[in-house]
């Protein structure tokens, strides 16, 4: 147990993940899959969510019911954090998106900022940074950053699969921000993958 990280060790998730990590699993089922564990996850990521009360209708009566108190906006971190997205969406469609371009160059490991658009008020909303891999945490820490400085107070970090090296980076540099994962795995190799992993999440969604 490490203080604001949360593993979502379902056994369905479980499953997914284990036939995601497959090497034989193709591009079109490496998508579904993932797409399927993240619907999966944001129920677990969003468990306490504050509430609205909402004055309904029913076909028989008037009821008090409720609805998230905040708008959402979920920022996949390009590239990969997009094969996540459709399926966050699928269970919070009314969310927005904005997209954060940051690439680890290869041989540094350092993140580099190359693309940015989020919506206008994005600081008054929840927010779900996702990217399916917190590797050396170096992408993920400066993305952080930079929802900070766009005013952002509340965001949880969403990823898959984590390494501890990840979590450790992630949590020194901004340890009030949540983060949730579906397992976290061994350890980096030297080129900065994951251990065991599944490879590059990226070349894996988009079949490059
Ligand atoms: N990014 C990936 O896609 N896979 C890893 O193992 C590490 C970073």
């Amino acid at each position: 147990m490490q203080p604001n990280v949360f593993v979502i060790d379902h056994p369905v998730i479980q499953t997914k993940l284990t036939e995601l990590r497959e090497v034989s699993a193709d591009h079109r089922k490496f998508r579904d899959l993932l797409n399927e564990i993240a619907s999966l996850m944001v129920y677990e990521v969003t468990r306490d969510w504050p509430t609205q009360a909402r004055q309904i209708r029913t076909p028989l009566e008037e009821m008090q019911g409720h609805s998230l108190a905040r708008q959402v906006t979920l920022v996949p971190i390009l590239r990969a954090g997009l094969g996540m997205a459709e399926g966050v969406l699928r269970l919070l469609p009314d969310a927005r998106l904005g997209h954060l371009g940051v690439y680890r160059d290869e041989k540094t490991l350092e993140p580099v900022p190359y693309y940015q658009k989020l919506p206008p008020d994005i600081a008054e909303t929840e927010v779900l940074l996702i990217d399916p891999m917190l590797a050396t945490g170096g992408s993920g820490s400066a993305a952080v950053s930079f929802l900070k400085k766009a005013g952002v107070k509340n965001m949880r970090f969403v990823c898959l699969v984590a390494a501890p090296e990840g979590i450790a980076n992630l949590h020194r540099q901004h340890p009030e921000v949540p983060l949730y994962c579906a397992a976290i795995d061994r350890q980096l190799n030297d080129k900065g993958y994951i251990l065991p992993g599944l490879g590059d999440a990226g070349d894996r969604i988009f079949g490059t």
